[in-house]
């Protein structure tokens, strides 16, 4: 697959379109951000822990019938995608409770949410990515509501399958971002799932093993990632 003209550069990925109008390669960099990259560093592997990782996690999803845009790795930090057009909003599920809602809603982190919450975010750096609801999502045509239905029903049915896989590997999924595109009138999971878009923690110790670590300056990220992935299963070794 020929890689040619660089079309976007996000925080952590670069897209690049290729010799065919369908596909792109995503380039999974070592920079890693927060705070809306007030806080930037470089961390080593991180690149390619986290492209084999989503491998991974969307092979699994694909297997238990969610669409997503993942076709293969090509090498250790890049994987071929179908190109989505996509649907600028996130959806998170929290199954317990960190991060912003604790600060917004004053919960105690750690919480478990019965049932599980659905949020939607606007993806908008310069607005921080407010949250939105339904209604904001159908005003500005950023989706219909068939697409809203069916991103939900994604998103929780991802939740079925990864905490299970997850549970199964001794790790609680506390929440995670997903984002969506459309893709031949079909709504298709895009973008990625690795610790740097979801919450992991032990689940005997509750010691935290995603991208936390980077925002509060607990140090072995990477090691914490590549922990999980070991956990899990995830093949490390260098593609060939
Ligand atoms: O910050 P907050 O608690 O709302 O994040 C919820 C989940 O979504 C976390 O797992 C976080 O890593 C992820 N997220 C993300 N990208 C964003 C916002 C949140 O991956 N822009």
């Amino acid at each position: 697959m020929q890689k040619k003209d660089q079309l976007y550069a996000g925080k952590a990925k670069t897209v690049y379109a290729t010799d065919d109008a369908q596909r792109y390669v995503m380039y999974f960099r070592n920079d890693t951000s927060a705070f809306d990259g007030l806080k930037k560093e470089q961390l080593d592997r991180k690149g390619e822990v986290n492209n084999k990782f989503n491998a991974f996690i969307m092979t699994q999803l694909e297997q238990a019938g969610v669409a997503t845009h993942f076709e293969r790795l090509l090498s250790n930090e890049e994987s071929l995608v179908k190109k989505l057009e996509m649907i600028p909003v996130e959806c998170v599920v929290r199954n317990i409770a960190a991060g912003s809602i604790c600060k917004r809603l004053g919960i105690e982190e750690g919480r478990d949410l019965t049932p599980p919450t659905f949020e939607f975010f606007l993806k908008n750096d310069a607005l921080h990515d407010p949250m939105i609801n339904d209604y904001h999502i159908r005003s500005f045509g950023w989706a219909t509501d068939a697409e809203i239905a069916r991103m939900k029903e994604l998103t929780f049915q991802v939740n079925g399958v990864l905490k299970r896989l997850f549970l199964d590997a001794g790790l609680l999924l506390v929440d995670y971002k997903l984002e969506f595109g459309r893709c031949g009138g079909q709504v298709m999971l895009g973008d990625e799932f690795t610790p740097d878009g979801c919450r992991l923690w032990d689940a005997q110790t509750r010691k935290k093993l995603d991208k936390d670590r980077f925002r509060q300056g607990l140090g072995s990220v990477v090691e914490a990632y590549e922990e999980v992935a070991r956990r899990l299963g995830v093949d490390l070794s260098p593609v060939k």
